[in-house]
């Protein structure tokens, strides 16, 4: 069997772990196995890869450039992801879409370097006695425009993320006009680069998708960013596959295609889950008309100890849980998880209630809970829970805000009107873990706060659990 069979049956068999890798991640339960099954073949496609490299005598020098490359790119993917904090996770994804973007960008110029710009060169010859040259070029221009726009909205999406620029969406006149205009644009010069390749086509092409990149992202505000996030995923695995296509690599096309429809089916969901348009999102905040953040007056909240709220919670019948980005920061899991485990031993039915965009990304507050080792068959999703808050006695909103906003249901004008939102208010008690009244991360006041049967718990999360863990085992022992 030659290297280049071995490499064809090892891609296929990474292709089918990728596909074992995404069906388990999709379950709680099987989420381990899925990473597992990922990371093999990951493996398995860097070792057949490499073994296609030294099969193709790229000469000593080209293998060396490689090893170095591989060891520098490991060091540095081992050194960020043993240092990132859970809730920096969606920046690192987001700078990491923007290297495949920069990557299918390399590539597509290399194409270019290699067949376009070399009419002569054997490359060229080849493709043109096949009548394929025309089908490199409009890869090369398309995979360089998805690169492109892939790069800069990640770079965008990054800086928002990580609060290096405002996160409020960037509405120059007529920007919908400009999206359309630069789409129209490519599709001309696409049709104009197949038919006649020249250098500045590309470098137009180039230009045009690194500013629409930038536009499509910068256009879309905070509340929308999730979105975002899973819809530059997507972005990067159709770039990928572009690249796929110019270095003739099934295994790239196919993962390409795995990431880019993955990532449009979640986008999809999200959109579905915050009651967005799915269009009007990818299209860089297309017709969302986000109204100005209102500073209307609420009146008084009050405020509550961590001894009354373990009181409360001990004499509960039903409690709810609604965890969000507060928890993360304060790493306040643990607690929460033991503070679960002893109200449950004591009788009282303690559940979770989890919006699909609490946190930082998608999935946030499972992964803690799971990493707490909180029971999967208590965790519920919005749409699951969202009807029992009627008649539960307690609910404790742990460092969430924007997720558990009536003005989402209740008023139109809001920034965030339309977006589904666990309906917390409609329990006997509401507890409000934060540590001072400042807004959530879309910058909207939150009329809960001062609610009849709300009190806020002031402090750091985990502080302020630990608290109350300590009264209710002291209510124990009296
Ligand atoms: P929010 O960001 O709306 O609010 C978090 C709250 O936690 C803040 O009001 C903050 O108040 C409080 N907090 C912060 N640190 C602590 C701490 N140490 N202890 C106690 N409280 C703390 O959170 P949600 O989870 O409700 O909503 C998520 C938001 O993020 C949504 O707007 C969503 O659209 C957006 N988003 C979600 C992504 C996803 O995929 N899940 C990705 C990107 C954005 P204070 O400062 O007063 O303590």
């Amino acid at each position: 069997m030659t290297i280049a069979t071995a490499a064809s049956a090892a891609y296929i068999v990474a292709a089918l772990l990728f596909i074992l890798a995404l069906a388990g991640l999709s379950r709680h339960e099987t989420a381990r196995s899925g990473n597992t099954f990922g990371v093999a073949g990951m493996a398995l496609a860097l070792v057949a890869t490499i073994g296609l490299a030294v099969d193709g005598e790229i000469g000593v020098l080209n293998l060396a450039l490689l090893a170095v490359a591989i060891v520098i790119g490991a060091a540095i993917g081992l050194h960020r992801a043993a240092k990132v904090e859970m809730t920096g996770m969606p920046e690192l994804i987001a700078l990491l879409h923007s290297f495949v973007g920069l990557a299918a960008v390399l590539v597509g110029w290399n194409g270019y370097l290699h067949v376009e710009a070399d009419l002569s060169g054997s490359e060229a010859l080849l493709l043109s006695a096949g009548d394929m040259l025309g089908i490199h070029s409009a890869e090369v221009f398309i995979g360089v425009f998805i690169g492109a726009v892939t790069f800069t909205g990640s770079i965008v999406a990054y800086l928002k993320l990580s609060a290096k620029i405002r996160s409020s969406p960037l509405t120059l006149p007529g920007k919908n006009l400009l999206n359309l205009g630069a789409l129209a644009v490519f599709a001309v010069l696409t049709a104009w680069f197949v038919i006649d390749p020249q250098l500045w086509l590309l470098i137009v092409v180039t230009v045009l998708a690194l500013a629409l990149g930038w536009h499509l992202v910068a256009s879309i505000g905070g509340g929308d960013m999730p979105v975002v996030v899973s819809m530059l995923n997507s972005y990067s695995g159709w770039a990928a596959a572009a690249a796929g296509f110019l270095l003739e690599n099934d295994l790239l096309i196919v993962t390409g295609a795995l990431v880019g429809s993955s990532g449009a089916y979640l986008s999809y969901i999200m959109c579905r889950a915050m009651n967005r348009s799915f269009l009007s999102v990818i299209a860089g905040g297309f017709g969302i008309e986000a109204g100005p953040a209102q500073d209307k007056e609420y009146g008084e909240h009050r405020e509550t100890s961590a001894e009354s709220v373990a009181e409360l919670l001990t004499g509960a019948d039903t409690v709810i849980i609604t965890p969000g980005y507060g928890m993360a920061v304060a790493q306040a899991q643990y607690g929460v998880a033991e503070l679960t485990r002893t109200l449950r031993d004591r009788g009282v039915n303690v559940r979770f209630g989890i919006h699909p965009v609490a946190g930082r990304l998608p999935g946030h507050m499972n992964v803690l809970l799971a990493e707490a080792r909180v029971p999967y068959d208590i965790v519920l999703e919005m749409d699951e829970i969202n009807d029992d808050f009627t008649g539960t006695s307690v609910v404790l909103v742990i460092g969430a805000n924007d997720t558990v906003n009536p003005a989402a249901t209740d008023d139109p004008t809001s920034p965030i009107a339309g977006m589904p939102v666990l309906k917390v208010w409609e329990a006997d008690q509401v507890i409000v873990f934060k540590r001072s009244m400042a807004s959530g991360y879309a910058g909207v006041q939150n009329p809960l706060f001062f609610r009849d049967n709300s009190a806020m718990l002031f402090g750091d999360a985990k502080d302020r659990v630990e608290d109350i863990l300590n009264a209710v085992r002291q209510l124990s022992t009296v």
